[in-house]
């Protein structure tokens, strides 16, 4: 028999992971209520803040995520900073399940020394700022050497190749904010070279696993760079691979204020197949450049003392989505599995996890014989700490604020910067 009131559900995090997981959940049951708690005023995660400005048809599942949002039994809270405003035990206690969806916003770091001088940036920073993430606003990354080394071979790393190589005139019209425009249009980098730590072969490998995108942007990547319009520029942007190459310091200019170059460890590859690693000789490599952006991996972070975390494979430990030792609690997404994988990889995770609600609802794992409160308790808990939740209302009135600045200067939408202004925008 259908439980006498709704089963209520919170997920925390409102990126691809949060609305998969909440779209699957409203489509299982007729009983379930969503509510979708994101730390920032604006949806969509990394659909948003991360992928490339130049990649628009990427963010139409944005449509689906509206959708989800404006279902009846769904409910979308932003600024709401889940482990600080409010603990993961007080949602577990108002809500029948939590889904944690809070993704990878963390990331890795080489380890090596100079790692910290200014002229070395994460790609998760850098991305972020071409993106309009309101924490790295004021990265204003030098841009004024010729040459800028990635360090990593992945999707993301390819990401910041196109965007430093692009011709402006194709940027000018995606909704790359208009702060880095100005960056790069006065950019001075001339060559990008990608480092990575094995060879060829093994990038191969990887696009093999994951065929389409990696080459889509591989061709995409030199497509652009060889038709570009080199006329009113100074020299020839290239780009390249520098494989086998493991960083071992970032080297420091003469007076020590910055990063002038970078020493690399030569590898050869031992082991066969998958399991080939590579090994560093005694061999070194010394590249001068400008610009350092490593790009090995985003990371996620522990979201509350109470939650189990793998601090090893930085997820949190999960069975099929089931939190481990922690009943009622589950996760999906990027926290779920780790960094990797495009959004249709992270839809499919989300609908595993929906499932695996579904079938503890169906099997009584989840008491749903108690009625629990949901937001009707959190948000005046929120209120009472000084914390206004931004409803899917709210955000739209950003949407359209965003979407009217950019129309003004050709771009699909302007974003907005900073969280203040967002606020204002939503609260009107
Ligand atoms: P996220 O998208 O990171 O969403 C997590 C959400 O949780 C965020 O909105 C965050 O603000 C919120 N959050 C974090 N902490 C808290 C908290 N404490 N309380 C409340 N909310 C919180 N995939 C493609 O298919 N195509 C692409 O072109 C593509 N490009 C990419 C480019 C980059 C640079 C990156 C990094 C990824 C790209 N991806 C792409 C992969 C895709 O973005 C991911 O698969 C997907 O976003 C992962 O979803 P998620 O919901 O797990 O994490």
């Amino acid at each position: 028999s259908p439980p006498a009131s709704p089963t209520k559900v919170c997920v925390v995090g409102g990126g691809p992971a949060g609305f998969y997981t909440a779209q699957s959940l409203l489509k299982g049951s007729p009983h379930i209520q969503v509510d979708i708690y994101e730390r920032l005023p604006v949806p969509f995660g990394l659909v948003r803040f991360g992928v490339a400005p130049d990649h628009p048809e990427v963010k139409n599942v944005i449509n689906t995520f509206t959708q989800t949002a404006q279902h009846k039994r769904c409910h979308f809270l932003g600024n709401v900073h889940v482990g600080k405003d409010i603990t993961i035990q007080e949602l577990m206690q108002a809500y029948h399940a939590v889904v944690l969806s809070y993704g990878a916003e963390g990331n890795r770091t080489m380890g090596v020394s100079g790692e910290g001088l200014p002229g070395v940036y994460s790609a998760k920073d850098f991305v972020g700022w071409y993106n309009g993430l309101p924490c790295n606003k004021e990265l204003q990354p030098d841009l004024s050497h010729e040459t800028a080394v990635i360090l990593g071979q992945g999707n993301v790393a390819l990401d910041v190749a196109r965007i430093l190589l692009s011709p402006l005139d194709l940027l000018k019209k995606t909704d790359i904010t208009q702060n880095a425009l100005e960056t790069l249009a006065a950019s001075k980098v001339q060559r990008v070279l990608m480092v990575g730590r094995r060879g060829p072969l093994q990038v191969a490998c990887t696009i093999k696993v994951n065929l389409p995108r990696p080459r889509k942007r591989l061709t995409e990547l030199i497509m652009k760079t060889l038709n570009e319009d080199h006329r009113g520029r100074q020299g020839v942007k290239r780009w390249g691979f520098r494989f086998f190459r493991s960083p071992l310091e970032v080297l420091p200019s003469a007076d020590g204020s910055r990063a002038s170059g970078i020493r690399l460890a030569v590898n050869k590859l031992e082991g066969v197949g998958d399991a080939v690693t590579a090994v560093p000789t005694s061999e070194v490599d010394e590249i001068a450049c400008g610009m350092i952006i490593s790009s090995i991996g985003y990371k996620s972070l522990p979201i509350d003392p109470a939650v189990p975390f793998d601090f090893k494979r930085a997820i949190v430990p999960n069975n099929m989505g089931r939190v481990e030792e922690t009943t009622g609690l589950y996760c999906s997404g990027w926290v779920k599995r780790g960094p990797t994988g495009v959004i249709a990889t992270t839809m499919n995770d989300s609908f595993d996890t929906a499932r695996t609600i579904l079938q503890d609802l169906e099997s009584g794992a989840i008491n749903v014989s108690v009625s629990r409160p949901g937001s009707s308790e959190v948000v005046p808990l929120l209120e009472k700490r000084g914390v206004r939740t931004v409803s899917f209302a709210d955000w739209e009135k950003i949407n359209a604020e965003e979407t009217k600045q950019g129309t003004a200067v050709g771009k699909p939408r302007e974003k907005l910067l900073d969280v203040r202004e967002m606020l204002a925008v939503a609260w009107t």
